[in-house]
């Protein structure tokens, strides 16, 4: 039976409707209820509710719930793939990055959660007479706001660890893409999630986003950088804890030892899936002067060749943009690069024929300083192309910018001493972003205005707690015996720092 995803929204339907439709042909797909602001209020009274419960329940309740997701997440593969297309006008083998991403993340947690969720003794203050242990305590409710690039991935990527620790989750994902948000805490139920700890509410940004923000006990969002600066003032003011996944314009530098070919079809996939709509992907490339040539013809070629077509077959090798105004952004920063002197490689227009929002990988050149393509995200299939002479001249031009999210290297023997020299939170060698972002294990998040905070690995489960210290004292107190002088006392714990600070 096919879940009834309007009747998970936290909507008592006098908020208005969100209307949904696919970007391949603009057919519409559903009519959602909308959120008010007092729908918020009760989506947050609901997770309070179910929270104080799922805090006490066992840790391996809590990890069945997620091996089971895993599975099911598996198992309507299909499914899963149609919504996320449909909804985003994705290709679908971009879309399988998001079931695929979701599904090992699912497992790791489930795998390494337990561990860093433990308990952790730690030194006392007085050796042998103090017992210290430090708790991760979950922070209550936690509000997670998710744009529309990775409907699948984002939401659930942030709602995951934050449940494990045992949080509730106040979700918004965007109103272009909220079946599959739903579609998502559909089987998170079925997996065995009690019912109202993971909300979702829908509506515009500033109002039911903003009202998300004033309930929640910790916020993360990923988003443009302009609305984290928003929400990370209200946070402040608030006083919860904040963490954030920005915007980039990432880097690829082709030094003077790369595979030339590798580099060439690796940067295909690094610049142009999800066309470009991705905030890991590469929009400025330096390639070093005697790989100048070779590079530029092979990967124009790649170019060329790519399959841009509408469908929820696997054929094409890019697909739509979202929505009218992010092709509005594409074309602006094309036409103002082209109006000021930049050479159009590849691409470069719109394409109608294919779908109302569908626009060519594009390849600029002669992009200067001042055009918006130069250093503003332009979140689109637009890459540009400069020539450098040497591996310092290349990372100073990749530092220069506020962003550092993601940049990439390509090399057959320099590329970790040149990655350790940019300004990004993650760098990846012969790889555009994948490397990265599929190594779950360790952090992931942006430098600069990039970002605050890590998801992933470790840091990325702790930083859905906040830590708890809990110490005992045995015996005497850490003023000294009673009945014992004060110099007597401080004269034992002078004896005993020196015996300590000898075995460091
Ligand atoms: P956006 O900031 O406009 O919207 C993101 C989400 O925030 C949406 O759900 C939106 O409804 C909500 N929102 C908007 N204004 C709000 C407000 N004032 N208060 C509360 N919520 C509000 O971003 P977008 O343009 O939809 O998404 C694209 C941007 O997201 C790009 O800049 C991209 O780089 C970035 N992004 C970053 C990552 C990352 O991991 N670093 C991932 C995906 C997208």
């Amino acid at each position: 039976m096919k879940p009834d995803l309007a009747a998970l929204v936290t909507a008592e339907g006098d908020g208005g409707t969100v209307d949904v439709r696919c970007p391949f042909d603009g057919t519409p797909i559903g009519t959602l209820p909308r959120s008010s602001r007092e729908d918020v209020a009760t989506g947050f009274d609901r997770a309070r509710g179910a929270q104080e419960r799922w805090e006490r329940t066992p840790m391996r309740d809590r990890v069945a719930v997620l091996t089971r997701f895993r599975d099911l997440v598996l198992d309507h593969n299909s499914e899963l793939l149609t919504w996320i297309q449909r909804e985003t006008g994705k290709s679908r083998a971009s879309a399988f990055e998001e079931v695929t991403d979701v599904a090992l993340w699912a497992g790791y947690l489930a795998h390494r959660g337990p561990a860093a969720l433990k308990d952790r003794r730690r030194s006392g203050a007085i050796p042998l007479l103090t017992s210290t242990v430090e708790r991760r305590v979950p922070y209550g409710v936690v509000g997670v706001i998710t744009p529309w690039n990775y409907p699948f991935t984002l939401p659930v990527t942030d709602s995951l660890p934050a449940l494990l620790a045992g949080n509730a989750v106040v979700l918004k994902p965007d109103d272009k893409t909220p079946h599959t948000a739903l579609y998502a805490l559909s089987l998170l139920e079925e997996a065995g999630l009690p019912p109202g700890l993971l909300q979702i509410v829908l509506g515009d940004g500033p109002e039911v986003g903003g009202e998300v923000v004033e309930h929640a006990d910790h916020m993360v969002f990923t988003g443009s950088t302009a609305t984290g600066r928003t929400l990370a003032t209200r946070c402040a003011d608030r006083l919860i804890g904040f963490s954030a996944e920005l915007g980039g314009k990432n880097p690829l530098l082709v030094l003077e030892d790369a595979d030339v070919e590798r580099a060439a079809v690796g940067a295909v996939t690094a610049c142009f899936s999800n066309s470009g709509q991705l905030c890991i992907s590469m929009e400025r490339i330096y390639v070093h002067d005697s790989q100048w040539d070779a590079f530029t013809h092979r990967f124009l070629e790649h170019v060329s060749a790519m399959d841009v077509r509408a469908g929820l077959t696997w054929e094409a090798d890019m697909g739509s943009l979202i929505s009218a105004q992010q092709l509005e952004t594409v074309t602006r920063h094309v036409d103002d690069a082209v109006a000021q002197g930049a050479r159009v490689l590849a691409g470069g227009r719109a394409r109608p024929d294919l779908g109302p929002y569908f626009y060519e990988p594009t390849v600029l050149t002669d992009v200067q300083a001042g055009m918006e393509a130069h250093s503003g995200e332009t979140f689109g299939p637009v890459v540009s192309l400069y020539r450098v002479s040497s591996d310092d001249e290349a990372i100073a031009a990749a530092n220069d910018t506020p962003y550092g999210l993601n940049a990439s290297v390509w090399s057959k023997s320099r590329g970790p001493q040149v990655a350790r020299r940019l300004q990004a939170g993650s760098v990846n060698i012969n790889e555009g972003y994948a490397a990265t972002w599929a190594s779950h294990d360790a952090p992931m998040g942006g430098v600069k205005d990039s970002g605050l905070g890590r998801r992933h690995g470790t840091e990325g489960i702790l930083g859905y707690t906040e830590s708890q210290t809990i110490a005992q004292q045995r015996l005497v107190p850490v003023s000294g015996p009673p009945g014992m002088t004060r110099e007597r006392w401080a004269s034992i714990m002078h004896a005993g720092v020196r015996v300590l600070s000898r075995f460091n």
